[in-house]
């Protein structure tokens, strides 16, 4: 199959997430901060998981990573779209749940407030399952190595070394209702972890 298709498919999916987060962006930065656990490690995520997200882009703009292409099937690229649809789907819902208490990095806000409704009722972390399916929507959609995994691998070593901060973050700002969500609810998956 021409990858274009998949270049096709990887552009929307991109374009897409990043409206749904471009307003949340702008409003996050208007939002006074009361409290900010933003260490030298969590730059250095964020880092990583911005290279993580521009690495497909170079995939599909330049010939660069030529080495490391395979064949394009139609099995992978479908289930690709799929987890695409979903994880967008997601993202979306975790976004419009968390409203003004988002933020790209680790910090409280003025009158944060703990959601635990809508996406959040089952799971501690929707917009991280969401990030994952994204992630595997485009190792499956991109016929290259490189391309392919990059999102994945960042996005996986951002999950593992960002969780526990983040969840220790949370616990210290809310306490025993911080500490009875998580009594009732799994990580990322509902009902399995
Ligand atoms: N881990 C969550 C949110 C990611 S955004 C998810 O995957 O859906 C990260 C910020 O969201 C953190 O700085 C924290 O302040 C905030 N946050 C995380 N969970 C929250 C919750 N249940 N209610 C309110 N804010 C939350």
């Amino acid at each position: 199959m021409n990858p274009w298709t998949a270049k096709a498919v990887v552009l929307a999916a991109t374009v897409v997430l990043m409206a749904i987060r471009a307003p949340h962006g702008r409003r996050s930065r208007k939002v006074k901060v009361t409290k900010t656990c933003k260490t030298p490690r969590e730059t250095g995520l964020l880092v990583l998981a911005w290279v993580g997200f521009f690495v497909p882009l170079i995939w599909v703009a330049t010939p660069a990573f030529r080495f490391a292409e395979y064949p394009l099937r139609t099995g992978p690229l479908v289930a690709g779209v799929a987890c695409f649809v979903i994880g967008l789907w997601l993202f979306y819902r975790s976004h419009a749940d968390l409203g003004t208490n988002w933020s790209v990095t680790l910090e409280v806000h003025e009158g944060h407030r703990l959601i635990t409704q809508g996406v959040y009722r089952r799971v501690r972390h929707p917009m991280y399952s969401a990030l994952l399916l994204y992630s595997i929507g485009q190792a499956l959609v991109i016929p290259n190595w490189v391309g392919g995994l990059s999102n994945l691998v960042a996005f996986v070593t951002l999950f593992a070394l960002r969780v526990g901060p983040e969840e220790r973050m949370m616990a210290q700002q809310f306490g025993n209702g911080y500490a009875q969500y998580t009594a009732r609810t799994k990580r990322l998956i509902p009902h399995v972890w």
